[in-house]
């Protein structure tokens, strides 16, 4: 019989790529389910439909009620990317990102605990870390957390419910930080979807301050295989950093966009700078190379080029 999956927020962008990574490279049964808030997209899933070790439902895991529908049976792993996951709004109004990203943490974990899963797999961020200066060393697992928003502030209260249920309870639990993922069905509020659907349109593109903060970005499809990894073969009560070992300044990854796209660099727009910005994100991703092998595998250039694709056959509705 096929192991069983409890995937949750796999209608957003990362989880709906984790989905289709699985049905293309493993034969795990997989249960999806969402909340569907604004930043699902039933257009990423729609495609496995019909598809017979695939099933979907509307739920929110912030919900213990709405849950235990889908605790109806055993699972081999929860993986939980469902988030808040937008800093603005976070800004704007915590409250959803403590529902999400803390109670519906909790929420699996209690599930877990009752014998619902023997693991479950936080998918959790660099932003735990907080900020570094130009020449600090990459964060590793050992640094320690410091959120400077509400955001990372949250799924960094979400790590340390896992630490504690794994010290408390001993459950085989992993956490994965990962640096700013990019790829094809990401929503368009984030920054490289940003840039490519205004650049379509002409419209211009907003760039927070002097556009030097620094990311590490990873193509989607590298994070996946990370998070395969370390379900099949991490130890328990581990975390896993996942860098994409390509630190850009925003103002970079916009221009270098801009000019991909044929269109011209004055669509570039300064506006205020966000709240707290962090300057720079960096991450040492040693410890998974080390234990299960795992390599960042497609370069910045390559996965853009992917992903530019991608948004130009969905502008002309081939998707
Ligand atoms: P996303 O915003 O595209 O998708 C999140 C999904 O979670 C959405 O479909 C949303 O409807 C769903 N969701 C939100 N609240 C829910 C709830 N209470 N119950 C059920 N579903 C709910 O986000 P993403 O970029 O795919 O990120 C996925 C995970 O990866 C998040 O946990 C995020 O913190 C983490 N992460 C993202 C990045 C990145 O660069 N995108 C980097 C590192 C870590």
């Amino acid at each position: 019989m096929r192991d069983k999956l409890l995937i949750t927020g796999g209608a957003g962008f990362i989880g709906a790529n984790f989905i289709r990574y699985l049905l293309e490279n493993t034969d795990y049964e997989i249960t999806n389910i969402d909340a569907l808030t604004y930043a699902a997209n039933m257009e990423n899933i729609i495609q496995y439909e019909g598809i017979d070790r695939y099933q979907f439902f509307k739920c929110d895991i912030g919900s213990k009620k709405e849950l235990e529908r889908v605790f109806d049976k055993k699972y081999y792993a929860v993986i939980n990317f469902a988030a808040e996951t937008h800093v603005d709004r976070s800004i704007q109004d915590p409250l959803p990102f403590i529902h999400s990203n803390v109670n519906g943490t909790v929420n699996l974990l209690e599930f877990v605990l009752a014998g619902k899963a023997n693991k479950m797999i936080q998918i959790s961020t660099d932003e735990v870390y907080g900020s570094l200066n130009p020449n600090e060393s990459p964060f590793s697992e050992e640094t320690p957390l410091a959120p400077n928003n509400p955001y990372s502030a949250s799924k960094a209260s979400a790590d340390l419910m896992i630490r504690s249920y794994y010290k408390t309870h001993n459950l085989h639990l992993n956490i994965t930080r990962c640096s700013n993922n990019y790829g094809p069905m990401q929503h368009k509020e984030k920054l490289i979807p940003k840039v490519i659907t205004n650049c379509l349109n002409d419209d211009t593109v907003p760039l927070y301050g002097d556009g030097l903060n620094i990311r590490d970005w990873i193509y989607v499809e590298d994070h996946c295989r990370a998070i395969h990894l370390v379900l099949e073969n991490g130890r328990p009560g581990e975390i896993y950093n996942v860098g994409g070992i390509e630190e850009k300044t925003n103002l970079d990854v916009i221009e270098y966009i801009i000019k991909e796209l044929g269109k011209d660099l004055r669509l570039v727009n300064k506006v205020p700078d966000r709240k707290g910005h962090d300057r720079r994100y960096a991450i040492n991703s040693s410890k998974i190379f080390r234990e299960l092998g795992w390599i960042p595998e497609v370069k910045f250039e390559e996965g853009l080029a992917r992903t530019l694709k991608w948004y130009l056959k969905k502008e002309k509705g081939s998707i």
